[in-house]
């Protein structure tokens, strides 16, 4: 290794500590090559786009529902500096999904799929879990990585939001001819994504049994539609394993956090 090449590697491993952060509830190491700020931004700006694109739900009863829900939610994850907002969009497609900087969006698809308030308090506290958790900001960084390599670790340093990771962050939330339909999470960001999904719906005085009512429903839903499973659900891998992890946490998130209320 030459002098040079050993200073770039030093450097290197220097910003990718500094980049290191550590998940909210379940104490996991993510490597974060964008600031909070600039996801926060880029995440507002993705929402304008989709609302540019999507119809929203003249339905002011399931809108309010979705409100109502999404808010008692918002509250139990206790993020203020996140301007949260709650849309219904008209479209019979299976989709949820909330942008960094607590813009979310629930598809009437998916909302009629929802027999309980507690199903859909597991459907929202599981896309406010992954922007909760920076999942999209971690798979930005990830992807800077392979491509740019090291120098992709220089962008943690800029305040700016760098083209490269603007370009980067529209490719995994989807924003282009076809909003809202994401490139898939990785399996463990998943499972993190029930486990806090579940808190944050317990938090909120919804039963996180709706998990598994849900994604029993998922799993049925995804069979009957075999390969060509839409949206979320292409999205979402719901298999026994999933479900037999959320069996085995909601004892003691129920127990932890769970306070039963009379909820409309
Ligand atoms: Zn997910």
């Amino acid at each position: 290794m030459t002098r040079r090449l050993a200073w770039a590697f030093v450097t290197l491993l220097a910003l990718v500590a500094a980049a290191c952060a550590k998940t909210a509830y379940t104490n996991r190491s993510q490597l974060l090559l964008i600031s909070e700020g600039q996801e926060v931004a880029l995440g507002l700006q993705s929402a304008q786009e989709v609302l540019k694109k999507e119809k929203e739900s003249g339905d002011d009863l399931q809108v309010e529902r979705v409100k109502r829900v999404g808010q008692r939610i918002a509250v139990a994850a206790n993020k203020p500096d996140y301007k949260w907002e709650f849309r219904l969009i008209e479209k019979d497609t299976v989709n949820a999904f909330c942008l960094p900087g607590g813009k979310v969006f629930v598809y009437t698809g998916i909302l009629d799929l929802t027999t309980s308030n507690d199903e859909l308090a597991a459907v929202m506290g599981h896309e406010i879990a992954h922007a909760l958790l920076r999942h999209g900001g971690e798979r930005v960084s990830m992807a800077l990585m392979a491509q740019m390599g090291g120098q992709a670790a220089s962008l943690a340093l800029g305040s700016s939001v760098s083209p490269a990771a603007s370009q980067v962050f529209n490719q995994v939330y989807g924003v282009g001819a076809q909003v809202g339909v994401m490139l898939p999470h990785s399996r463990s960001q998943e499972s993190e994504a029930d486990e806090v999904g579940m808190i944050l719906a317990a938090k909120a005085g919804y039963e996180p049994s709706g998990a598994l009512s849900l994604w029993r429903k998922m799993d049925a839903y995804a069979k009957s539609k075999g390969q060509n499973a839409p949206g979320w659900l292409s999205t979402h891998p719901t298999t026994e394993d999933r479900i037999a992890a959320i069996k085995s946490k909601m004892g003691a998130i129920r127990a932890k956090y769970y306070q039963r209320q009379a909820l409309r």
